[in-house]
């Protein structure tokens, strides 16, 4: 039977696989985020498309302690609010990530895929055969870095990989998820949580 304590495990060894790619990627052209306040990765709009890492970020939440939990819980619900009044206004379109605290995540070692492949530039294969390239966050692109030995990510396996697990709870569920930004995942009560 799937739950979150059989596909926890797989999702860490992922993220694992995931950062070492990452970090060589990074290294190669000598990139970095130290000193970076993150707000320009870190916005409101980071969306998560699976249960399996709604879950993950909600259990997160939960070893944070009380007075924290609080402050992000009411930063979630104040972003919620703010993009249910205008998600094109300046209330909602300034705000940051509800997790971001002095340039830094709070939820580091369970933040989302999307998260952790920010900033470098990559490469999709779409189902179709065709590909799609993206250049890497604004200080990637502006600062000295040594790109001209630079590879792109190729982010088309980590999908799949993340495909392959979601699918096995979408299978027990008998449903998907709606997308959700950080926000919506640990500020609104949720309606389809399918792990004992
Ligand atoms: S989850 Fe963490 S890394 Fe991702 S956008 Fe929020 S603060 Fe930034």
């Amino acid at each position: 039977m799937v739950s979150g304590d059989v596909l926890i495990p797989r999702l860490r060894e992922f993220y694992r696989e995931m950062d070492a790619v990452y970090r060589a990627a990074s290294e190669q052209v000598g990139f970095t985020c130290v000193g970076c306040d993150g707000t320009k990765c870190c916005t409101v709009d980071v969306t998560l498309h699976t249960f399996i890492e709604m879950f993950y970020l909600r259990r997160g939440f939960n070893t944070l302690d009380i007075s924290r939990q609080l402050t992000v819980l009411g930063r979630c619900r104040a972003i919620v609010q703010a993009k249910e009044d205008d998600p094109f206004g300046e209330a909602y379109r300034n705000s940051v990530c509800a997790l971001n605290f002095d340039g830094l995540c709070c939820l580091y070692e369970y933040r989302p895929m999307i998260c952790r492949l920010a900033g470098i530039p990559h490469i999709i294969q779409r189902p179709d055969g065709k590909v799609i390239e993206s250049c890497g966050c604004s200080r990637y692109e502006n600062d000295n870095f040594d790109i001209s030995c630079a590879a792109k990510i190729d982010r088309t396996v980590f999908y799949r990989k993340m495909a392959e697990i979601e699918i096995q709870v979408v299978r027990a569920a008998g449903k998907r998820t709606k997308s959700r930004t950080v926000a919506e995942t640990l500020g609104v009560e949720d309606p389809d949580n399918c792990f004992p």
